[in-house]
């Protein structure tokens, strides 16, 4: 699409804000254009259709002008020449802080322990951060974040739209921004309650992650997949008219594709057997109120067994993440297991949009239970940042629950080293470069000397010494964690 039809699409998108705030918007294109003219992206297309795209998709979620500016100018200080100042001055200094929030996640770099790392030694130690440095920047960072929700809302929607073209970056980028994005981009969005960015992140990268499971699954799934949605199609008509002539009023009814990459994940669990899996295409109702959604269920109870231990009341108790919805599997005709999910109009649109809801109610000055729980998600994230005051703390604060399997740990130039828990220092020596594992003599972990079996915790500053003529001792395969450092260690003896 021409960037100039893709801008008027955005513009109808927009039809909520006020024509002063879309002349704002028309002013944040026009400057964003100019700064990225004649870059083109990888595919091809020009530069300013991907903070167009962004733009577009903070606009399906109704956010703020602010952000929707943002997210049009989020790389214009990053690669072009234009200041922070500049967008201060043009648009507001929330504007500009939105886009330094952007520009700042973007350096915080996440490595894959298989990534090399070349000028890990080659810089000068006065450009190391310290210790106290890193973290301060990196509390900032966060406190930037927790405060202003909408910068990791932008970064989300570039993520989302970076991986929707994926196919036409470098191969060689693919696998790792693909896994970034499962490990931790999908993550946050379902900590935020964003189920619509979730699940296509996850999708997204599914295929570029595990491409044989995906083949497979995609073989496994297909023709079963075709024949269930005509059965389903055909129990929502049966279904609709039913509720209806019971006085229901229904707001909405339709079937629901399970995403990919959650279905494949419930598969591992159920050995494969997919005629255990219940919502393969799940039947969503959107009635007005609460008491309607309890009514729908009593109903649809009345009508078609329900089968036990599978109804649950995410009203009455909601996920953590703030999802509400009343589940209820069923006995369709012939017997076919369906799943049944209602809720209101409010809570699909919590379950969509997770904390971009909160903007949108706030606009429209409603109190409702969807909105309370996003405000109460910000609250949490919010006294996470008032904890953070004292480095020991802080980093067991960054130990949020979406990353528990992991740790991330620091080299003294900035860089995050993602490793899996209980990693010690050699693994992290490893992940860096073979040539710094098999070097090792010490390390200091947070300015403090460790022996090098030490198990490291989130947050950790790592800082390794090396001597060239060192090699590894064969009791360090004792206590490494990564399949990475044993088989260098093991090629390094001569042990394979
Ligand atoms: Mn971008």
């Amino acid at each position: 699409m021409k960037p100039a039809s893709q801008f008027q699409k955005l513009l109808l998108q927009l039809d909520y804000l006020n024509s002063s705030q879309k002349q704002e918007v028309e002013k944040a294109y026009e400057l964003a254009d100019l700064a990225h003219k004649n870059v083109m992206r990888e595919s091809g297309d020009p530069y300013i259709t991907h903070p167009l795209a962004v733009a577009q998709t903070l606009a399906h979620l109704k956010l703020d002008a602010e952000t929707i500016i943002a997210g049009l100018l989020h790389d214009v200080v990053e690669d072009t020449d234009i200041a922070l100042e500049k967008i201060s001055k043009d648009f507001s200094p929330d504007v500009a802080r939105l886009v330094d929030g952007v520009t700042k996640l973007e350096k915080i770099r996440i490595k894959r322990s298989s990534n090399f790392l070349p000028d890990f030694f080659a810089r000068k130690k006065e450009e190391r951060f310290s210790f106290e440095q890193h973290v301060d920047s990196l509390r900032k960072m966060l406190l930037a974040t927790v405060n202003d929700m909408r910068v990791i809302l932008i970064k989300l929607a570039d993520r989302l739209h970076n991986m929707q073209t994926l196919g036409e970056a470098r191969p060689d980028k693919r696998g790792r921004k693909a896994q970034e994005t499962l490990e931790i981009y999908a993550p946050i969005a379902h900590r935020l309650g964003i189920g619509e960015f979730k699940g296509q992140l996850e999708d997204l990268s599914f295929p570029f992650v595990y491409p044989n499971e995906y083949k497979n699954l995609q073989d496994l799934v297909g023709d079963k997949l075709k024949q269930h949605e005509t059965y389903v199609e055909n129990l929502i008509s049966t279904m609709k008219n039913y509720l209806i002539e019971q006085g229901v009023e229904i707001s909405d009814i339709h079937g629901r594709a399970k995403h990919m990459y959650s279905l494949f994940l419930k598969l591992r669990r159920y050995n494969n057997d997919l005629s255990k899996i219940y919502d393969l295409i799940a039947i969503r109702i959107i009635v007005p109120t609460v008491s309607d959604c309890y009514q729908a269920l009593g109903l649809i109870h009345g009508k078609w067994n329900p089968l036990i231990g599978r109804i649950k009341d995410y009203i009455s108790l909601p996920k953590p993440n703030g999802y509400q919805s009343l589940h209820t599997t069923i006995f369709g005709p012939e017997g076919e297991i369906v799943e049944v999910q209602i809720r209101t109009k409010e809570m699909h649109e919590h379950a969509e949009r997770g904390v971009a809801a909160h903007w949108h109610y706030k606009q429209k000055g409603k109190n409702n239970e969807a909105n309370k729980s996003a405000v109460k998600l910000i609250e949490d994230l919010s006294q996470l940042s008032e904890k953070i005051k004292d480095p020991d703390e802080f980093k067991s604060s960054l130990n949020l629950d979406f990353l528990k399997d992991r740790i991330f740990v620091f080299t003294p130039g900035g860089d995050i080293i993602d490793l899996p828990a209980e990693a010690t220092i050699i693994d992290f020596a490893y992940a860096i470069h073979s040539d710094i594992g098999n070097g090792a003599t010490g390390a200091k972990i947070n300015g403090k000397i460790a022996p090098l079996h030490t198990e490291l915790s989130n947050g950790d500053i790592v800082e390794i010494s090396t001597s060239h003529r060192s090699t590894p001792r064969r009791d360090w395969l004792k206590f490494v964690k990564t399949a990475r450092a044993r088989n260098h260690i093991k090629s390094r003896l001569g042990l394979n």
